[in-house]
């Protein structure tokens, strides 16, 4: 069973379009459960309740299409609605049997049925049918579940990128038709911009779709890049003599020939001159071929699509190399990729990238961060996004609902157009903020700081009125590099940033790598990085790499006396201990055997593991001061992967556990008497700052682009009634209640228009 389960996963993976992977579904299914019928069902795109057929292997192939049933109508319907497998030795006599004479099924007596389940919702209906009266058996019923449950992926996937619809509504549709695609609200904002797709080299799957602007010269690079790939071939064999026998080496001949004009090198020329460029082409191609070995029966054989995925990858590493276009980049670039990082900053002219989207990546993934950091709209986990092939294409990028748009009729585009606009002034109504002090109706001053990692983002600050930095990310630096940074490399990163805010406070944290950020030259590789080596437990396992950093900070302070030292991922007191010592150290090599005067940096601890929150008193008596990394402690205590777009509706800042925790933290520091502040997302966003005032926070970090948004919430409110209100809240049960009922609360125009986006219909 699990072999067939193995071989109609691959070949559906394999499949050229919708139509096919569900004629596969059924044709696979029908022969490994040998029974005389199969037939999928789906749920209509446009009409909700309704089912139709539109694949089966046995019954009569012009019902497909045809047969339609309510939910609820039919065993079909009755599976649907019950949301669980239907099992009958006798369907005809069942109350819901209803017989449809176009299908010709009469002489099939038994019937499974397994609804096909994605997210909870029934998409479909996956049946098969024998002629014996005997209901299946029970391992029956559970491959057919397993097979369901495996296929629900694929199904939601057609239906989010419009595949499916163009099925079941039997209407001819244009491919360029707009479609809505639904990611994690990342950055808010709204753009309207062309796609430019990031693609990591030489990787097959990720070659963008792109058209060619001159055939010939395409054609005369692959074959380049052909000629270049068999010499290296041959330089490969000849190095292999003696070491392989003869037989073994007779592969490298397969392979060569394997590029000639009448294998793959002929097929490729054929669709560049259908107009594809040449790495297209050529992914198109060896990727087919790929799948073919794969769904090979011969172990020996299928092994062969690892050879010819290696030889795929080896020419377009040259093809890459040679695709001398220079890249032109649009003024309104939406940057698109399959896991955007940092390092695509790096590649590109990013005052011109307008918004960006990741298919992989959650709302509190750093690219996020940066992004709302930069102002830039975000949208990531855009799972169902076709990212490969909208290179080029126009696109909506809502980063306030999480949403892309690609190909945007002009009406649409029209509605968002009128939001850019109003985001514009509100923005623009936002600025006589800038230097007036953020203070509440009674009285109670909140101390706004920025969180900072790039030089572009300090110097928004400044121009937001910030009064400090909270949190200085210091691994944005490392990560724009190819190796560790030197001492003196990092104090001149650091000194700007010191110079830049004097006299205001400065919090570098230390190096916080591992989790999802990945130095290039200092790999990670995990099962759960998360819950791995992440933050201070890397650093102090490299004294030499903290140390150094510490230096570098201490040697930047030099006269300006603004550093305090910030350590992340503190889980233990040993931790703190430890890090402390190694700052002493440092700062003892400083001032007594290098002579340098500098004041001792100020020490504080990030409280973002729930361990932290129980002993917080503990760590606050150790420190000067206390920061509180909402996104990762929100990650923890609920047990959400901040990255996973599966699980982003579980990850919320409002729930009632969180501000309960919270409420530890702000009252542990009071009565420890050390300063604290809250250093995570939540601080940016207008109703998480007023909750964290509310919880007893005086001190929020954010990035400077929510800074006069936060302030303008703050000045309408009074401590005194959101405290007052805070004691009911944390009482409810569900945070989609702390949400509303808090927003309800604080409810007037002039704050609707600072938590709500411009609706748009
Ligand atoms: C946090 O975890 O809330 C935090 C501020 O740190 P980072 O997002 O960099 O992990
Ligand atoms: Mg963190």
């Amino acid at each position: 069973m699990l072999e067939s389960l193995r071989s109609i996963v691959q070949e559906v993976n394999a499949a050229r379009d919708f139509r096919n992977v569900l004629d596969i579904i059924v044709s696979q299914v029908k022969a490994s459960m040998d029974t005389g019928i199969c037939s999928v069902y789906l749920r209509d795109a446009e009409e909700q309740d309704v089912f139709v057929l539109l694949a089966t292997q046995g019954l009569n192939p012009d019902a497909i299409g045809k047969v339609r049933l309510k939910e609820g109508e039919g065993l079909v319907g009755l599976v649907a609605r019950k949301a669980e497998p239907v099992n009958l030795g006798r369907a005809d006599q069942h109350p819901n049997y209803a017989y449809f004479p176009e299908t010709g099924e009469e002489a099939y007596n038994s019937f499974l049925g397994a609804p096909i389940i994605h997210h909870r919702k029934v998409m479909g209906v996956l049946i098969v049918q024998r002629q014996n009266q005997r209901p299946f058996d029970e391992g029956e019923e559970a491959f057919l579940v397993t097979v369901s449950a495996q296929l629900a992926g694929v199904i939601a996937h057609a239906d989010a990128t419009g595949e499916l619809s163009r099925l079941t509504s039997l209407k001819q549709q244009d491919e360029r038709v707009e479609l809505v695609f639904t990611g994690v609200p990342s950055a808010p904002g709204v753009a309207i911009g062309t796609a430019v797709v990031m693609a990591p080299v030489s990787d097959l799957n990720a070659v963008p779709l792109r058209t060619a602007d001159n055939i010939d010269q395409e054609v005369e690079q692959f074959k380049a890049a052909l000629t270049a790939t068999r010499k290296d071939m041959k330089a490969l064999d000849r190095g292999l003599v003696g070491k392989l026998n003869d037989e073994e080496r007779a592969l490298f001949d397969v392979y060569l020939r394997m590029l000639d004009d009448h294998a793959l090198g002929g097929e490729v020329v054929e669709k560049i001159k259908e107009g594809f460029a040449a790495p297209s082409a050529w992914s198109m191609v060896v990727l087919d071929h790929v799948s073919r070995f794969e769904r090979m029966e011969d172990a020996y054989l299928r092994e062969r699509a690892a050879d010819v995925r290696d030889l795929g990858r080896r020419v377009l590493s040259y093809l890459q190399e040679s695709e001398n276009r220079i890249p032109v980049y649009p003024d309104n670039m939406v940057l698109v990729g399959e896991e955007l990082s940092a390092t695509a900053f790096a590649d590109v002219p990013v005052e011109k990238i307008t918004a960006m989207v990741s298919v992989q990546g959650s709302s509190n993934s750093h690219m996020a961060i940066l992004g709302r950091a930069m102002g830039i709209p975000t949208v990531m986990g855009a799972v169902d996004l076709p990212w490969t092939e909208v290179d080029g294409a126009e696109l909506i990028v809502d980063g306030h609902r999480g949403q892309v748009v690609t190909w945007p009729t002009e009406e649409h585009k029209a509605v968002y157009i009128h939001e850019m606009e109003e985001e514009k002034l509100l923005a623009e109504d936002l600025k006589v903020l800038q230097d007036a002090p953020c203070i509440t109706c009674d009285d109670s001053s909140i101390a706004l700081w920025v969180n900072t990692g790039l030089r572009l983002d300090a110097k928004l600050s400044l121009d937001r009125g910030a009064e400090g930095v909270g949190l200085y990310r210091t691994e944005i630096p490392f990560l724009m590099q190819d190796r560790f940074p030197s001492e003196e490399e990092q104090r001149q990163v650091y000194r700007e940033q010191l110079e830049m805010f004097n006299p205001r406070p400065v919090t570098m944290r230390t190096l916080d790598i591992g989790g999802d950020k990945d130095l290039p030259y200092f790999p990670i590789d995990e099962a759960n990085p998360f819950l791995g080596w992440r933050g201070i437990r890397v650093t102090l396992d490299h004294p030499e790499i903290f140390l150094l950093q510490v230096r570098a900070m201490l040697r930047a302070s030099e006269g300006l006396d603004n550093l305090r030292i910030l350590l992340p991922m503190i889980s233990n007191l040993n931790e703190l201990e430890s890090a402390k010592r190694l700052i002493d150290q440092a700062y003892k090599e400083l001032t007594e055997e290098e002579n340098i005067p500098l004041q001792k940096p100020k020490i504080g601890a990030m409280i973002e593991v729930p361990a932290a929150v129980y002993q917080v008193e503990e760590i606050a008596g150790r420190v000067d001061f206390l920061s509180v990394g909402t996104n990762d402690l929100t990650q923890y205590l609920l047990a959400v992967d901040r990255n996973n777009p599966r699980v982003a509706e579980l990850y919320h800042s409002c729930h009632p556990s969180l501000l309960r925790a919270l409420k530890m933290v702000a009252d542990g520091a009071a009565r420890a008497g050390k300063p604290v502040s809250v250093c995570g997302e939540m601080a940016g966003d207008p109703v998480g700052a007023v909750l964290l005032v509310a919880l007893g926070f005086r001190i929020l970090s954010m990035s400077a682009n929510n800074l006069l948004k936060v302030k303008a919430i703050l000045r309408q409110i009074r401590v005194d009634e959101v405290s007052a209100l805070l004691n009911g809240i944390v009482q409810l049960e569900d945070p989609v209640m702390v949400k509303s009922r808090l927003e309800e609360a604080i409810s007037s125009p002039e704050i609707d228009r600072l938590i709500r986006p411009v609706a748009v219909h």
